[in-house]
């Protein structure tokens, strides 16, 4: 691993100067970033450490609950709050990784973490996200967990974040500072589709940082789950997950929200399947067709067609627990 300088960061002004300068990267968690480290897929001469500043916090605001990008993984799975108004968001974050990992990662860093494509990781394979112009290995070799929404002929990696594809169904917006003050992006709109550019992840510009996210009030809490399909049922990525949330009147869809994971290099909002939602009973039929409509535009790869099926599926079967169905 490169030698690099480690610093920790006292106020979030300090951080910011620091990560103003080029060569500099926030850790936090660090779960993500020094495994990355440590195999030369990123090597960072500057660390900065931002776990000491005060962004842990997790409360309510007029609108909604705001929750500090250094809020624990596990504290916000946990937390009163948010089990009780937005349980979609604990049940995302409790289907991810290992309690030990959740014990450290933070909310920001699991927005940040990169993919978990094997040629992104292994240097001696072509990677545009890692190596830019280097080509992509995924495309003609091992696709069995990537993308069948919304790749291009650059990258086929989806993003990794259980967590990230509950926020995009809960409407959440990701609190932004840089030099130029504080921005807010919709959630839906934080990561990006690889397009010409798969290595950049999402829209942080360089010199900003997270500092929270807010998720909106909502009628969701009674009939909301986070179903998480992989090879194990534990410590292990999605092959594909879903996030569904319904408000439902005398056994009516007033409102829905659905978000997928391991099919996309972002969280994949299913907006068309949402709407034809709204008005129909809340039946495995009304569900059935819901999924179809979601599966259209997907594509899959030489080892990843299977999704094309397990993805409505899990669809179907994630609305009928919210429903409770099962
Ligand atoms: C074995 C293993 C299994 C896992 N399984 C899952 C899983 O099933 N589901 C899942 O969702 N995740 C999983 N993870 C990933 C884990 O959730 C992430 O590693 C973790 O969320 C990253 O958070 P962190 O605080 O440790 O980030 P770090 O590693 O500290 O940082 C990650 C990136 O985020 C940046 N960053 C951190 N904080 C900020 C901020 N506030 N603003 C801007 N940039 C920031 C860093 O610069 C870095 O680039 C797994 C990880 C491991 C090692």
């Amino acid at each position: 691993m490169k030698q690099f300088q480690y610093t920790r960061a006292q106020t979030q002004q300090s951080a910011l100067e620091a990560i103003a300068k080029p060569g500099t990267k926030i850790i936090a968690g660090g779960t993500n970033l020094i495994d990355l480290m440590k195999r030369g897929v990123t090597a960072p001469d500057k660390l900065v450490d931002i776990t000491h500043l005060p962004l842990k916090n997790i409360s309510t605001t007029k609108t909604g609950i705001h929750i500090g990008a250094l809020a624990l993984n596990s504290a916000v799975s946990e937390n009163s709050l948010v089990l009780e108004k937005q349980p979609l968001l604990s049940m995302a974050l409790k289907a991810g990784a290992s309690p030990q990992l959740r014990n450290m990662a933070t909310v920001g860093g699991n927005m940040m973490q990169r993919t978990r494509c094997t040629y992104f990781y292994d240097t001696t394979m072509p990677c545009n996200k890692r190596a830019p112009g280097s080509g992509c290995g995924a495309m003609e070799g091992i696709n069995r967990m990537h993308a069948i929404f919304g790749a291009s002929d650059k990258c086929i990696a989806v993003n990794p974040s259980d967590m990230s594809v509950g926020l995009a169904a809960l409407d959440a917006v990701a609190i932004i500072a840089g030099k130029k003050g504080e921005r807010r992006i919709p959630f839906t709109e934080f990561h990006r589709l690889p397009g010409e550019h798969p290595e950049l992840d999402n829209h942080l510009a360089a010199g900003e940082m997270i500092t929270g996210i807010e998720i909106p009030d909502n009628n969701f809490a009674k009939n909301s789950y986070y179903l998480k399909v992989r090879d194990r049922q534990s410590y292990a990525f999605a092959l594909v997950s879903v996030a569904a949330a319904l408000d439902i009147s005398n056994g009516t869809i007033k409102n829905a929200r659905l978000a997928m994971g391991g099919v996309a290099h972002k969280p994949w909002r299913l907006f068309d399947a949402e709407k034809s939602l709204i008005g129909k009973p809340a039946t495995e039929e009304s569900f059935k067709q819901a999924a179809q409509i979601a599966m259209q535009g997907a594509k899959g790869y030489q080892y990843n067609s299977f999704k094309l099926k397990l993805a409505p599926a899990t669809i179907t079967e994630a609305l009928k627990h919210a429903a409770g169905l099962v």
